[in-house]
């Protein structure tokens, strides 16, 4: 059976009874953490999800909690990345080492992300978006922990979406 919703606010295309694979569904919801982010520049989100793929929380990039930002301070954008908390670190904050099985991140871990990942004992790890300055493919083959590409999932293209190409941080 299939359903057509037309297009209703970026949910666009028929509607399969065919269940979505846990990656492109773990990726919707790190899809959807983004639309948090406070970051005018650059909008991460991530997601974690447990051994059943039972989602443990979602996260985004942003300033310490309760940090409210004095007024310039997102006109520059190279001095403001030295204070933003990357999505996989505040994500880290929410589970224990062993919890977590899989994260999904809407951009490539950088390397610091990757290796806090590992860390945390992260057995698989999804992003959309390619950083190439990041050492996070590297990091993965030497500690076996599974790093891949997700491009296509449902919402893809709900509300905004960062350059593919553009740096994090
Ligand atoms: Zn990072």
């Amino acid at each position: 059976m299939t359903l057509d919703r037309g297009s209703v606010g970026g949910l666009t295309g028929p509607v399969s009874n065919e269940r979505v694979q846990v990656r492109e569904y773990a990726m919707a919801l790190a899809h959807v953490a983004s639309l948090r982010s406070e970051d005018p520049f650059r909008k991460v989100g991530a997601v974690a999800l447990d051994f059943d793929n039972r989602v443990i929380g979602t996260a985004y990039n942003g300033l310490a909690p309760g940090f409210d930002p004095p007024e310039g301070f997102w006109d520059d954008r190279e001095k403001r990345q030295r204070f933003m908390l990357h999505a996989e670190i505040n994500l880290c904050s929410l589970f224990r080492r062993g919890e977590a099985k899989l994260v999904a991140s809407t951009t490539m871990p950088c390397t610091a992300c990757m290796q806090t990942l590992c860390a945390y004992g992260i057995k698989e790890v999804y992003y959309r978006d390619v950083y190439h300055e990041s050492h996070a493919s590297e990091i993965a083959e030497v500690y076996g922990v599974r790093l891949e590409r997700v491009s296509e999932y449902p919402l893809k293209g709900f509300g905004a979406v960062a350059d593919e190409t553009a740096a994090q941080g």
